[in-house]
Parts: structure tokens; sequence; C-alpha cells
């Protein structure tokens, strides 16, 4: 595939479509040829195959492999070594992951090709739309995009999160006017470094536009539902600018201040009556078909972790609105789009396209059981002749999905379990079921066991002054609020004293045991608390003596062995948190911001 092939839009990317589907297994051969090709020279290649490579000495010696093996190569390429330690092009950034490796996010390598293939996938987006929802080119897209704090690797190469890769580059920047995708927020607002002016000035264009706006969203769930507990907080604030016509003074970054001055070049008393009249309501349900009435579709990401929010989304909508999950990607490659736009949310497939990596796939069974296990293999190997090629995997099988990408990842494992529903034309469609070994997650966290029990152990020191003695523990994510947050389920004894006298610890002991917990989860975590405030404060919610015996009872009941019984670190199901919420006798919350340095 050549560079121009990826520039394809309208009804031409959907021809590549049905070309790239129907022979997805030549494609995939020859993408990988190609990878074999470019990075024939490199370190990491030259230590598994000698001499020229082709597809079967690939298939045969190089290994399947997690973050900590690359890790290495990675480290040395940020201090100022040659990118041909792994890849046959220079790397022109390092990409943040929300997986994070000894608690600092995990660096992906990327070239500048990368953002082509990338580009391609964004272009098949709205062909795919328009040819369920028609008319989209009359009208205007509320997606509120933001980008994040950037770091830089020792050597100097740009290290960031892929979107604000995107939204960077060209290929964004300076794309062509494309009716079917008329932003109503400004560039200069999606590029603001500071996430409140920017969903102040992307929220204010959006009310400004709001009879044009026909489509609304934002990349996952979670930033939507932040975006509508933002406006209730400052609706007031948006009326009056557009009332007057004077932008806030708190918005002081230039860009934003000289876009929305443009938008807001004459007082509206008009507009800014009506969506005061909306938003005085005491009640916020369908306030999004309120405010844009002619909305078609609400966009964002609501499979996987991110589909916690799908209630919020239908009350906020008043279940009139269709969420339409497009793709389904990674910062280490892009995967896949959902040909059915309008399907409801858990009949969601994504369909791999075979031009954007080589894609393998370790089977895992053709049942849910082995997500129990899911936690505890994830550093074995994994032999290579276990893995199965994108045009060969089963429907109804559940697979690991494996990358080799053009930008120096051989066999790599992403950590996302798919289900097989079936093909389009020759390309295998897949359901998003997990993370492996994630328990928590509300925004681009992801907590996993090991992490949460490293910060429970640290955090429960400090009972130690008090004789008291962390017997039990399990999480929640909460989000029936706006941000969520992380809550922990501690049932603590004394072991002086049978008597329940947790609660007479005092209040401040466990609020440091909230902010020790905080100070010991992954930078990611810290990040979306501090910076972003995607994260309200963590919670620990003290239950009384015996709840976890409880607890044991209620899942035996439900068919749990009595001899495998392991507490769940995580809870789900909602009559074990009803159980649990029943007998909390007191909550404490973290009182501060954890540390966290950009
Ligand atoms: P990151 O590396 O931070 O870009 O995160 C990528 C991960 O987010 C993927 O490996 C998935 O676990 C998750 N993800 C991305 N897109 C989707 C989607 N459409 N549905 C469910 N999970 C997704």
């Amino acid at each position: 595939m050549d560079g121009k092939k990826l520039e394809y839009k309208g009804v031409e990317a959907l021809k590549e479509l049905e070309k790239l589907t129907t022979q997805a297994e030549e494609v995939q051969e020859d993408i990988l040829k190609k990878i074999l090709a470019q990075n024939e020279e490199t370190d990491y290649l030259n230590k598994y195959i000698v001499g020229s490579k082709n597809v079967s000495q690939f298939k045969r010696c190089v290994p399947v492999i997690t973050y900590k093996d690359i890790r290495p190569y990675i480290v040395r390429i940020a201090n100022g070594e040659d990118s041909s330690l792994i890849t046959g092009h220079p790397l022109t950034e390092m990409l943040c992951s929300s997986g994070t490796s000894a608690g600092e996010p995990k660096l992906m390598p990327s070239i500048a090709e990368d953002l082509d293939r990338r580009t391609f996938l964004y272009n098949l987006i709205m062909p795919i739309i328009n040819q369920y929802v028609p008319g989209l080119e009359e009208g205007k897209a509320m997606f509120l995009y933001f980008v994040k704090a950037e770091m830089s690797t020792p050597c100097g190469l740009p290290a960031r999160t892929v979107l604000t890769s995107y939204y960077k580059s060209p290929h964004f920047k300076c794309r062509a006017h494309d009716p079917f995708n008329d932003f109503t927020s400004p560039d200069q607002a999606i590029l603001c470094y500071d996430s409140n002016q920017s969903m102040y000035c992307q929220l204010l264009a959006g009310l400004i536009h709001r009879q044009k706006v026909l489509s609304l969203g934002a990349v996952f769930a979670s930033a939507l539902l932040r975006a509508i507990s933002f406006l209730e907080r400052n609706w007031p604030n948006l009326c009056h600018d557009i009332r007057t016509g004077n932008l806030n003074a708190t918005i002081n970054d230039p860009g934003c201040r000289s876009a929305m001055s443009i938008m807001l070049s004459s007082p509206d008393p008009n507009l800014a009556d009506e969506i005061e009249e909306i938003c005085r309501c005491s009640s916020w349900k369908g306030i999004i078909c309120h405010l844009w009435p002619n909305a078609k579709y609400i966009e964002a990401v609501v499979t996987g972790s991110m589909s916690q929010y799908i209630p919020s989304l239908k009350y906020y909508s008043d279940e009139k609105l269709p969420l339409v999950c497009t793709m389904y990607a990674s910062s280490e490659c892009y995967f896949g789009v959902n040909l059915k736009p309008l399907c409801d949310p858990s009949e969601v497939s994504y369909t791999m396209l075979p031009n954007m990596g080589f894609f393998e796939f370790i089977p895992l069974g053709d049942n849910r059981t082995f997500v129990m296990d899911l936690n505890e293999d994830e550093d074995e190997d994994v032999p290579q002749s276990q893995l199965v090629d994108l045009a060969h995997v089963e429907v109804g099988r559940y697979y690991e999905l494996v990358v080799t990408t053009f930008s120096g990842l051989y066999r790599y494992r992403i950590g996302d379990v798919l289900q097989v529903t079936g093909f389009h034309n020759r390309t295998p469609q897949f359901r998003f079921i997990c993370r492996r070994n994630v328990l928590l997650s509300i925004d681009n966290d992801k907590t996993n066991e090991e992490d949460l029990h490293k910060s429970i152990n640290v955090a429960k020191k400090l009972l130690d002054p008090y004789n008291a003695l962390l017997f039990e523990y399990t999480s929640y994510a909460d989000t029936s609020s706006v941000p969520g947050h992380y809550v922990i389920y501690w049932e603590i004894i004394h072991s002086t004293s049978v008597v329940d006298e947790a609660i007479s610890i005092d209040a401040k002991v466990l609020q440091e045991c909230c902010i020790a917990m905080e100070e010991e989860l992954d930078y990611i975590y810290r990040r979306c608390r501090t910076n972003d405030k995607s994260i309200g404060p963590l919670e620990i919610r003290v239950v009384k003596l015996g709840t976890f015996d409880s607890l044991m009872d209620l899942f035996i009941a439900q068919g749990a062995s009595i001899n495998q019984y392991k507490t769940p670190r995580c809870i789900k199901s909602k009559a074990a948190l009803k159980l649990l919420n029943n007998n909390v006798s007191a909550c404490y919350f973290s009182p501060r911001d954890p540390a966290w340095i950009a």
C-alpha cells in the first residue's frame, strides 16, 4: 500500500475498504513482507533472524512479547540511541499509552507514516456513517476533542498521547474543508492545553451553533459526560458571554480568545434566553436533545470500560439519540471500524483493517470461563505456533490481539481480549470483551490488581499505630456522579479487641490512607486526578466486621466454589455492591490531589 491510497475519502474510501476486506489474507501477508523489508536491518529483528527476513522465518523465530520485553530498546532510543534498534525509519515521536509500566506511562514508538495510516482510518468514518445518516453535510458536528500535556524524551523526541499527536499534525490542522465534518470547535480551542479553557470555548461554540449541530460527541463517553457536568457548573457564564458578545475574562489563552471573539462578534440576547430557560430546568433529563434539537446521534466510545457510561448518556439524551461507536484503536496501532454505526452498543463489532499492521491472535477458548484466569498468565510465554492469522480466526472464539507494526513492535501483546462475531467479506469482525488485567477504569486510567494491591499495602501501614489491621478489601469504579471515582471497601479489625472500633480511628488517618493510595497509583491515574480532573477523590468505605464473610456467602450461594473462593478485588455485581453498601459504617475521601508532574 503506498501513501496515495491512504488519502482516499468518501465513496472512494468505501471502495478501498471493500477491496481490503475482500483480500484480507493477501493484504496481511503483503503488510508483513513490507514491515520485514523496511525493518530488515534492525538490531531487534537481527537478534531473532539472521540475514534476509521472510514471513516463514518471522513466524518461526520471533517471540510473542509484552511491554517489559521491548522497554529496554525504547529506553535506549529515548536516551538518544538510533531508531534502527527497532525500526528502519526514524522514530518521530513516542506515544504515551494509557497502560503503565512500573508507574511510568508506556511509550510506544511512532514513525512519520503512521499518521497517514491513522488518517486513512479517520477518513473512513464519515463515509460509513453517511450510509446510515443522511444530510450531515447540511450542518455541523460538535465534537469535543482535547490535547494533553506533552513531555520530551532525554534525546528530545516528543512524548504525547496519540490523539494529541494527531490534532497537532498537519493531517488534522491543514485538513481540507469537509462539509460532513464541519466542527463547531475552532482548532485553537481544541489545541489549547488548558483543559478548562478548551472545554469552555468548545461548549460555547457548540451552544452558539446549537441549531446547526447535527451530531455531537467526544472520543470517549467519559469526556462527553464531563462536558455535561462542566455545563451544569458554567452555563450562567456561557449565557452571559452570548448575551453580551464578550468572552469571559478568565479565558486568557490567546488562540482561544481570538477564535471565540470572531464567533461572539455580536451580542445575542435571544439565544442566551433560550439556553438559559433550558438549563434552568431542575431536571437535566434529555438536556442534550433540548440544547441541540437537531442532533441525530451521539458519537463516543461506549464499548469496553466505557460501557459503564451508557445509562448516563441515555439519561441526558432521553434515549432519543443513537450512541454511535465508530472505531477501535490504540497508541500502538489503529485496528478497526464499526460498519453498523447505528447498532446498539452491546452489538458493536469492529471490522479489522488489514492494512494497519500485521495482526495475530492468541486463542483463549470459546466461552467466557477463561476470563477468570486473565489476571494470572500475562507473563507466561506464548508459543509462536499457537498464534492464528487474521483471516483464520473462528467465529464465536475469544482471542488476545497481537500486533506487528512498521514502527518497531513485533508480536506485541496489546492486552485486549476480543471475540469474533462474524466476517465482512474475508475480514473478521470482533466484539471488544475486555482489557486483560484491568480492575478499575474511570477515564484513561487502567488500574490492575497488582497496582491496587501495592497501593493498599502502602496505605494500610498507616493503621499500624492504632493496633488496627486491614482484614479484607475490594474496590468499585463509582461513576454514578461526574467525575467518577474509585471506591475501596475496607474491613478493619482491631488486634486488641473484637469490637468494631474502626470507626473510632480518627477520620484524618483514613483520609491519609486515601491519599496514600492515590500517591501510589500510577502516572495516568494521578494525571487524570490532578491535571485532567477526570477522576474524583478516592473514597474508602469502612464496612462492618463480618461483611466480607457475608460477601463470600453471597458468591457461594450464587455458585462460586467454596474451596477456590477468593475475594474479588473489584465488584461489578449489583447484589454484591448492595451488600457492601448496606454495611458501610463510615466513608472517607482523599483530602487533596496526589502529586503529578508532567
Ligand atoms: P491507549 O493505548 O491509551 O490508546 O489505549 C488503547 C486501549 O483502549 C485499547 O487497547 C483498548 O483496550 C481501549 N480501547 C480503544 N478503543 C476502544 C473501543 N472502541 N472499545 C473498547 N476499548 C477500546
